[in-house]
């Protein structure tokens, strides 16, 4: 997955037919990782350290980060209307980097930006049931009805899905935690629907072993650690 054979890469890359691709191998003039290649088949991927002839063809480095979403920051790469989550990155080569899983407009916190798309599948596969932590605010009182249909799951006819079961804390009358291990469309606000009871606010803390770094202002963002990325496999 994600990977292609060198043989195409150097075809597409610099516009040459097999046979010159094959010389090109045979006089040990390309380079992956390092290591000349011999082997046109050679599987490798956008992160492979390409040189040809002494040039650097490819060398794309895995980039990650965390960022405080405000709110009214919009979970996308180009918006015409609001400031995106990519708008308040600091960093160069930004237009490579892709959401790791998206908040609604109006939602804060803990939002992952990578170029790895292998990392960001890993981590929304349904199979790793990685667990997203929000803390919500309710505009009417929370009891212990929420806590068992939380975790019985319920059913949206729209999509015909019944949710996973969710972990739902009373933290006080208007406040609860949320742990949800999917994230179907505004999917908080439609199981609080239920009780129609509207989401005040609702902020995001941690995805996984991933926690929303508390020296992180609104619109802040850092790297991860090396920790933070290891934790996702
Ligand atoms: N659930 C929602 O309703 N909105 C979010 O942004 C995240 C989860």
């Amino acid at each position: 997955r994600d990977t292609q054979r060198l043989d195409k890469f150097l075809r597409q890359q610099l516009l040459l037919n097999q046979r010159d691709v094959q010389q090109l191998l045979a006089r040990n003039l390309v380079e992956v990782d390092d290591v000349i290649a011999h082997d046109r088949a050679q599987r490798i991927n956008h992160f492979s350290r390409i040189v040809v002839e002494g040039k650097i063809l490819q060398a794309n480095r895995p980039r990650y980060f965390m960022l405080n979403k405000p709110n009214g920051v919009v979970s996308a790469t180009v918006d015409a209307q609001h400031p995106t989550v990519v708008d308040l990155l600091n960093t160069t080569d930004k237009s490579e980097l892709h959401i790791a899983g998206r908040l609604d407009l109006h939602s804060t916190g803990l939002i992952l930006l990578t170029n790895d798309s292998r990392w960001s599948e890993a981590l929304a596969h349904p199979g790793n049931k990685v667990a997203k932590l929000y803390h919500v605010t309710l505009a009417n009182p929370l009891d212990e009805a929420y806590i068992h249909a939380f975790a019985a799951g319920m059913h949206f006819p729209f999509e015909d899905i019944v949710t996973q079961p969710a972990k739902l804390e009373i933290v006080s009358t208007y406040q609860a935690k949320v742990w949800l291990k999917e994230g179907k469309y505004h999917q908080i606000k439609r199981m609080f629907g239920r009780f129609r009871n509207p989401v005040l606010s609702l902020h995001r803390v941690s995805i996984g072993e991933i926690l929303l770094d508390p020296e992180l202002a609104p619109g802040e963002a850092r790297a991860l650690t090396t920790e933070e990325i290891r934790s996702v496999n």
